[in-house]
């Protein structure tokens, strides 16, 4: 089933039969993850364990990702490995999701339906930073010689005029 974090689920379902599910997930298959991406590639590798508790659907997910963000310094790459382990109740909507106790995060899943996709997707937008900066300096663009086009001073740009215009 190697689609099937694509798949919309039942949780409900999932929930009493104690699912696991295994994903592998290309990220730019993710549409709310795809455009924060500086390259089309990478991908989230994990486990969804679903289980009931009290009346409540929960999943245990886990996932390993490595997305590559822009840095909004330089404007380069830079790699953002995820690590994360989350307990999530799955609500049918707003209001129910506030009765959920707070050691849960919650999703809405509507008409209790969700697919593992939506899933990762959600914990991948929590891990990812405000604004993504390259954390050493040394890694940065812009304090190496060669910054960003942008930045570039032309220091001889105005040469040729003076030069045409002669003494
Ligand atoms: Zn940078």
């Amino acid at each position: 089933m190697p689609d099937g974090w694509s798949r919309s689920l039942d949780a409900e379902q999932l929930a009493d039969r104690r699912s696991d599910i295994d994903f592998s997930i290309p990220l730019p298959a993710l549409p709310r993850i795809a455009p924060l991406l500086a390259r089309a590639e990478g991908g989230a590798q994990g486990k969804a364990s679903f289980a009931r508790e009290q009346s409540l659907a929960v999943v245990d997910l886990t996932v390993d990702a490595q997305l590559t963000l822009t840095c909004q310094r330089c404007m380069r790459p830079m790699p953002w490995p995820v690590a994360s382990r989350a307990r999530i109740a799955l609500v049918g909507d707003v209001d129910a999701a506030d009765a959920v106790a707070p050691e849960f995060e919650t999703v809405i899943a509507p008409g209790g339906r969700i697919t593992v996709g939506e899933l990762v997707e959600e914990e991948l937008l929590l891990a990812l930073p405000v604004v993504a900066l390259h954390a050493r300096p040394e890694s940065c663009g812009v304090l190496l010689a060669d910054g960003p086009e942008e930045e570039t001073q032309k220091p001889f740009a105005g040469l040729a005029d003076l030069l045409k215009r002669g003494p």
